[in-house]
């Protein structure tokens, strides 16, 4: 232990009292111990940290912070260094205002494209995931603060996601599942880890071992803390036993109690316990390190009143600076037919759509940040190189019947006195968020329909989209130019204007596939079914792994992306450490080039993607004519693949394949180098696993699936209690929404009128049904004690009331209420300000 003589001094009920949070955001503190508390806060692309109300789900508003571009955008830079400097100044807001960890990045794999957090995560590549993640880390870190990596693990739905069961193959689960997370470990040095809400296999994550035990503490060597997502503590002592020490947020010392109860009954050995607690003191005592000189921020400038990042003016436009340049390196130019960008001095140009005015930046839920300012396209006028004509909003993005004839032709009007359109359209707030899926790909209609039109004048069209994932883009016919905007925080549109301008090169490249239909994608039939159990069915076969096996066509491949100018790949160069390459310009712009290094083997004994990413670098800005040779080295995760037959890291002897690439698709030199294999004993037998061997897994049969598995699928049946499956026993786990299915009338009685809510939301308004799909119909019963603080006693007779037990649940209730926090140091609670809880 790291701290034995601080934790031999505490009492059971103390230790155990600091294994969950004092309140929403803070662990317990412990004065006359020396034991700091330390302040947990949101979230990946900037500092969301509550100054009065506490929420997790984006509610209520945050101190004023620098919004960086969201993973998904940071991911089109594939630029570890670029956002490792995203991840240092969100480590010193940090620090300016007393956050001791930072809950991101987010890193869970893009399995499916109607994931409705996507946009808070990278790729559907773990390599380039875990590369950008171990940036952010290490930035964040630099400033003695911790960095939370989320969430652990195969967390790929939003959907029922906290009771969901994601059932992965062992071998998918190593390789796509996990490998991001093991090099944000690895190379960034995470201090911290988020169990995620879903079980995996069968059993929660916070409680899984094999997780935990086997591969994080075990294979990847994890010191640092595991914290549970929020709310999402199942069996404190199961969690506990599988080495998660940290419960958020604190549920008024019900579950230390049960700690405490465990211990007592000889259930739980104490020194689990003291372990746990050591890691929790350790992490409060190296983050309060940071904040030795901590000043309360002034909050008057000039006699106006500041908060949060505005206390510091400098700071503030500095961080500015910092996400515009990191905007200026995610936007990806999908296409620029006839070279329309960038705009010349003499094109008269049009600004039509509702996101020119009112810019799209980041997405909805516990991430969402209240941004220090926000640039607006249409107030950078000044900075127009081109001919302006004007702007139209064109639409509303809500698509609001009032005034819509008008817009339209106010904006045909505006788009005949130009040449060219710059056109803004793309997902609007409501439609991309946490805590829900999003029903299909596609754009609003409306805003297609008037592309459509617009492109009927004949003009040239440059489309600016605005959405955090992978959208359907079949309307792209009708525009000349395509410049993914993305999510890219506060400065993005500074950031396109200059890429309209010609002063910066457009340098990103797709982390996702751009896929031509949703019906394309291998997790169709096992994506938010409804059910609890999830196959992940399509096993490693995920984004450009299964387009590329099947020969799907797909519309914008994987790390793909245009550029103004083009780049020439010559002398490519194997040798047993890694490839080297020359990349010259060869246009007349300056700019940045990706170079992708690919592996692949054929003949493979055992089943493989075509190809799959293994290094990436990206050169400096080269002028027109200047070269630079690029190194990529190989490292313990190029040529080896996971055996499920001797559970360890293998490799297959053979003579792989080298793609020295500019996108997936585009592969510009070739090499190829031997490898001595470790494998004696091959895991698959291919005559029972046709479709892994050929790729072919949208729809593998429950058999094929079982096989690969290697044992009994997990039930994934309700509890009901008839055979028509129109009510169901309600356990603590069972969602609100299951209610509906409830044994009692009370249960019933709520789900339903949550159900009647979520409805008439959906139809009136999509942000108060977003509210209450992420908030009480996607929770489970428990979270009434885990996430609010209710006793569990008296969360225990409210679902005996849902499951029908109305006298026994109602008395039950009364009883538990009066089970009141009772702690040694009482006075740690009377600190907690009640409006927090
Ligand atoms: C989210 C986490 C977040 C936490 C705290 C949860 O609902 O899943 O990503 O860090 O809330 O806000």
């Amino acid at each position: 232990m790291k701290h034995e003589e601080i934790v031999k001094k505490m009492t059971l009920e103390e230790k155990a009292s600091l294994l969950s949070g004092k309140n929403f955001w803070e662990s317990m503190d412990y004065q006359e111990y020396g034991i700091p508390s330390f302040f947990l806060s949101d979230g990946p692309h900037g500092l969301r940290k509550q100054a009065a109300a506490a929420d997790q789900l984006g509610l209520n508003p945050s101190l004023p912070a620098t919004c960086f571009p969201t993973a998904a955008s940071l991911a089109n830079s594939w630029n570890a260094e670029l956002v490792q400097s995203v991840g240092t100044a969100l480590g010193e807001e940090a620090l300016k205002l007393k956050v001791h960890m930072v809950l991101g990045p987010g890193m869970n794999m893009k399995r499916n494209p109607r994931c409705g957090r996507n946009f808070e995560y990278f790729s559907e590549d773990p390599y380039l995931a875990g590369k950008l993640a171990a940036g952010m880390v290490r930035g964040i870190q630099s400033n003695g603060i911790g960095s939370c990596i989320k969430h652990w693990a195969c967390n790929s739905q939003e959907n029922r996601r906290i009771n969901s069961d994601s059932i992965v193959d062992e071998r998918a689960l190593r390789e796509i599942y996990t490998e991001a997370f093991e090099i944000a470990i690895e190379e960034g040095g995470a201090m911290a880890i988020m169990s995620s809400y879903n079980m995996l296999n069968g059993i929660y994550t916070n409680e899984n071992d094999h997780l935990n035990k086997d591969i994080l503490r075990g294979e990847f060597a994890y010191k640092g803390l595991m914290v549970t997502d929020w709310g999402g503590e199942n069996d404190r002592i199961a969690g506990l036993l599988s080495t998660n020490e940290l419960e958020m947020p604190g549920n008024n010392g019900d579950t230390d109690r049960e700690i405490v109860k465990a211990v007592k009954e000889g259930k739980l050995d104490e020194t689990i316990v003291d372990e746990a607690a050591d890691n929790v003191i350790d992490y409060a005592l190296k983050t309060d390190l940071a904040f030795k000189d901590y000043k309360e921020p002034v909050g008057e400038i000039n006699g106006e009143k500041v908060t949060g990042m505005n206390c510091f003016p400098e700071m503030k436009a500095a961080h500015h600076s910092v996400a515009k340049a990191a905007s200026d390196e995610t936007m990806v130019l999908l296409k620029n037919e006839g070279n329309v960008l960038p705009l010349k001095k003499e094109d008269k140009v049009a600004i039509i759509g509702d996101f020119a005015n009112n810019p799209r930046y980041q997405g909805a839920g516990s991430s969402q940040v209240n941004c220090t300012q926000l640039d607006n396209f249409t107030d950078l006028k000044d900075k127009f190189k081109f001919d302006y004509v004007g702007y139209a909003q064109g639409f509303d993005r809500y698509n609001k019947a009032k005034g819509k004839k008008a817009l339209v032709e106010e904006a045909i009007a505006l788009a005949k006195k130009a040449d060219v359109i710059v056109y803004f359209m793309g997902l609007d707030e409501v439609t991309e968020s946490e805590g829900l899926d999003r029903d299909n790909l596609l754009i609003p209609s409306h805003q297609t329909e008037l592309l459509k039109q617009l492109h009927e004048l004949g003009k040239k069209i440059v489309v600016i989209l605005s959405a955090g994932s992978v959208v359907d883009l079949t309307w792209d016919d009708n525009c000349d130019a395509l410049l993914n905007g993305a999510l890219s925080g506060q400065a993005g549109c500074n950031s396109i204007l200059d890429m309209l301008n010609g002063d910066v090169t457009p340098s990103g490249k797709t982390s996702e596939t751009y896929i031509v239909k949703y019906e394309d994608t291998p997790s169709i039939d096992n994506f938010e079914t409804g059910k609890v159990a999830i196959p992940y069915a399509e096993s490693i076969y995920i984004g450009y792994r299964y387009f590329e096996k099947n020969n799907i066509d797909v519309k914008y491949p994987f790390g793909y992306g245009l550029s103004y100018t083009t780049f020439e790949y010559s002398n490519l160069e194997v040798t047993e450490k890694g490839i080297k390459v020359t990349i010259k310009n060869t246009g007349s712009y300056a700019g940045k080039e990706i170079v992708e290094l690919y592996v692949g083997l054929k003949d493979s004994k055992i089943f493989r993607a075509v190809k799959e990413l293994k290094g990436f670098a990206k050169t400096k800005l080269l002028k027109p004519g200047e070269e630079e040779v690029v190194e990529i080295k190989f490292d313990n995760k190029t040529f080896r693949y996971f055996n499920v037959k001797t559970m360890k890291w293998e490799v297959e002897e053979g003579d792989y394949d080298l793609y020295v690439a500019a996108a997936s698709n585009d592969v510009r030199l070739t090499g190829s180098i031997h490898k001595k294999g470790t494998t004696t004993e091959f895991p698959y037998d291919a005559s029972k696993l046709p479709s892994y061997f050929s790729g072919n897994v949208q729809h593998v049969s429950e058999e094929e699936f079982k096989e690969l598995y290697g044992k009994e699928l997990p039930n994934d049946e309700f509890d009901w209690c008839n055979k028509k499956h129109t009510r169901m026993h309600i356990h603590q786990e069972n969602l609100f929404c299951d209610l509906c299915y409830a044994r009692g009338w009370t249960g019933r009685l709520i789900g339903k009128a949550l159900r009647m809510l979520v409805r008439h939301g959906e139809k009136h308004n999509k942000g108060l049904r977003n509210a209450i799909v992420m908030g009480p119909y996607g929770f489970p019963v428990r979270s009434m004690s885990r996430m609010m603080g209710m006793p569990m006693a008296q969360c225990e007779g409210l679902r005996m009331m849902f499951d029908g037990h109305f006298h026994k649940g109602f008395a039950q209730f009364i009883r538990g209420g009066k089970q009141k926090p009772k702690y040694p140091k009482e006075n740690h609670y009377k600190k907690v300000d009640k409006k927090k809880k």
